[in-house]
């Protein structure tokens, strides 16, 4: 028994991050694994026959000391971590997966399952509990729990081959990446670059013990020298390089990998009984078929070519008054879009910083969910912490009933990996009919306050904030029964409206003037400066637009079809992004056998969901906007149908009880100002 087995008997149930030693986590693991093992076996060996009580509710309700272990354990990880903590995660991952691999392929397990299944017509549930009931079928279903044993071992074995093929993928392409060296050694070949940018690839060549400049296929090498590098020719072969991985005909190619992944899915997609594999994942998201999908893609595809094209001949335009360059070629993009933005908004992040000092941002985002939702933010420094710089508050409705715990560690040290993000410490659910309220965390790498200088967020880290928090606010509001639907527990196409919804109260006058004060003077922010934000946040909005649809068509074109007949992934590409092309192709580049997001990581049939989510998003905030920003009727309709329900119900049902209509695209567009 160590202290994570125990309830913990804080005032609010809380973490006791300085109690727990790293040496207690293996051994926390395996007790709570055993226990919920013999939950799992309670269930099974249930003598009375199969209910939705005492199967699919316990089974929903099992578990529970092994999740907050869990998320105890891993939201370390990413957040404080160090080599043992490191060294516990490969040993337990393993051990986690293998114990979810049991329930999923527990035959007498599905037997029970299955019978609640179907005699569900006869059973008087809940729309939540339907939703349970068959989320907790499909578990089993999809991975192949109803096949014949022939069958079944073929799935099994197409799923260790797919595995080993994407980690493969994923291989090559670091290869390639780290392969590739541009070495300058004439300092006008750096020409244009900002001095940050210089400094980097100057460290990084004495790094490897070279002289001069070093440009690698790194981002934060490769984007600054694409956006202002002067020299067109090493724009390019930059550009080739990066855009050639895994196209190089040799033991890194990726083009087999390509086409054997995409046969690959689709059979097993036919073995499920399903026509293709994005007929599988879209099953289990808000836009539920990849005809949909394909619409979508389409719809804004047609709305949105005229004001790309128009976009484009401006740049191009643009390029040959300034540079004398007739054919705009892709290693041109950055560049010339940046010197025009330069051009035309002269926007730079210092200006901007002055008006966001991090205290009034937290206080703005707080302030909004107030006049929103009715929320109240108390800061609190009597629970637990991993470390000093995390702040707590206790967050209590309008009645002064506690909502949730809320945990900000808002600045970068060792440790903590980077980015953004939100997670909880404990899932909200209504257990023996006590509503256990969340711990919901948002976790972000901004600029540390110095001696004499205050943390001053740029425009992005002010929109950070502000998607984190409304990733929080869905787990903070959760008012479900059953914890695998609670909060941000939602399909994937569906999961960034909250959050990105909330980004839209950064450029309106109304909530600006409520945070957005010089930290010096005390001026509210000027709002000519505002109207330059919101412009240059459009900027190129079209173009911008019609590279995602590329993406997005080209995720469907793999697995939205049967790949059977497809031998060429050049050809096969070209084809698929015909309908979207603005610059001419390059014969030696192929997208295909870089694209990790679909080939390597989780979004097969899922790329989309980007401007999927952002149509949710603005079409939720026009209706914002016709009632009033601050319109608590809107705001109430939001918080019941949409924040609170988690994943009870499909969400496009949940959103059209909030909205009383489906999302249109034209808002989104309407927004970027590509349409009237
Ligand atoms: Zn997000």
């Amino acid at each position: 028994m160590t202290i994570l087995n125990k309830t913990f008997d804080t005032q609010y149930n809380t973490a006791p991050f300085s109690k727990i030693k790293n040496e207690d986590f293996l051994p926390a693991f395996k007790i709570a694994i055993e226990n919920a093992k013999n939950e799992i076996d309670t269930i099974v060996n249930n003598t009375e026959l199969p209910t939705f009580k005492n199967t699919i509710e316990a089974l929903d309700f099992s578990g529970e000391e092994l999740d907050r272990i869990s998320s105890i354990f891993f939201n370390l990880n990413s957040a404080e971590t160090n080599d043992e903590i490191q060294k516990i995660a490969q040993k337990v991952s393993p051990i986690l997966s293998e114990f979810s691999n049991d329930i999923t392929l527990n035959e007498d397990l599905f037997k029970r399952v299955k019978a609640v299944y179907d005699s569900k017509s006869d059973l008087e549930l809940t729309t939540e509990q339907e939703t349970l009931l068959d989320k907790k079928y499909k578990s089993f279903s999809r991975n192949g729990a109803n096949l014949p044993e022939d069958k079944k071992e073929k799935l099994r074995a197409i799923d260790k081959e797919l595995s080993q093929l994407k980690l493969k993928f994923g291989e090559h392409i670091l290869a390639e990446t780290n392969k590739f060296e541009m070495l300058l050694t004439d300092e006008n070949d750096l020409s244009g670059l900002p001095e940050g940018a210089k400094e980097a690839a100057k460290q990084l060549a004495e790094s490897k013990g070279k002289d001069g400049w070093l440009i690698t296929l790194d981002y934060p090498s490769y984007i600054p020298f694409m956006t202002y590098a002067d020299n067109r020719e090493l724009r390019e072969k930059l550009s080739k390089a990066f855009g050639s991985k895994g196209f190089h005909n040799d033991d890194l190619d990726n083009q087999d990998i390509v086409l054997k992944i995409a046969n690959l899915r689709f059979e097993r997609a036919q073995l499920l009984g399903y026509n293709t594999h994005a007929h599988f994942v879209l099953e289990e998201r808000m836009a539920e078929t990849p005809e949909k999908v394909n619409a979508f893609l389409n719809e804004l595809l047609d709305k949105a070519k005229p004001a790309a094209q128009e976009e484009f001949e401006k740049l191009e335009a643009f390029a040959k008054e300034i540079d004398n360059i007739d054919r705009l070629q892709k290693w041109d993009s950055a560049y010339y879009s940046e010197k025009l933005k330069q051009k035309l908004f002269d926007l730079d992040d210092e200006k901007l910083k002055p008006y966001f000092k991090l205290e009034n941002v937290i206080n703005g985002a707080f302030t909004v969910a107030n006049k929103l939702f009715g929320l109240q933010f108390e800061e609190i420094n009597t629970i637990d912490k991993y470390h000093e710089d995390v702040l707590t508050y206790k967050v209590t409705d309008s009645e002064g009933e506690l909502v949730s715990i809320f945990y900000a560690d808002f600045f970068p040290r060792s440790g903590k990996r980077n980015g953004a993000w939100m997670t909880s410490y404990k899932p909200q659910m209504i257990k023996n009919g006590v509503n256990e309220r969340p711990h919901v965390s948002i976790v972000c790498n901004f600029t540390k306050p110095t001696k004499s200088k205050p943390s001053l967020l740029t425009f992005n880290e002010v929109t950070t904030l502000f998607h984190e928090f409304g990733h929080a606010l869905h787990g903070m509001l959760a008012n479900t029964t059953y914890p695998s639907l609670s909060g941000t527990s939602v399909y994937w196409d569906f999961v960034e409206l909250p959050s990105q919804v909330l980004e839209n109260w950064c450029y309106e006058e109304e909530s600006l003037k409520l945070f957005a004060t010089h930290y010096e003077t005390g001026e509210v922010i000027p709002m000519e400066l505002v109207e330059k934000i919101k412009a240059s946040a459009t900027f190129h909005e079209g173009m911008q637009t019609l590279r995602q649809l590329s993406f997005g068509m080209l995720d469907m074109s793999w697995h939205g079809i049967d790949p059977t007949a497809i031998t060429n992934v050049k050809a096969h590409e070209v084809e698929a992004f015909g309908a979207t092309k603005l610059y001419p192709d390059v014969e030696e580049n192929c997208m295909s056998t870089a694209f990790a997001h679909i080939f390597q990581g989780g979004y097969s049939s899922g790329y989309y969901s980007y401007k999927w989510a952002e149509v949710l998003d603005a079409d939720a905030f026009e209706y914002f906007k016709q009632e009033g920003i601050f319109n608590k009727t809107v705001a109430n309709k939001f918080k019941i149908f949409v924040l609170s329900q988690g994943g009870t119900e499909n969400p496009m049902t949940l959103y059209k009880k909030f909205r009383g209509q489906e999302p249109q695209p034209e808002a989104l567009l309407r927004r970027a100002g590509l349409i009237k």
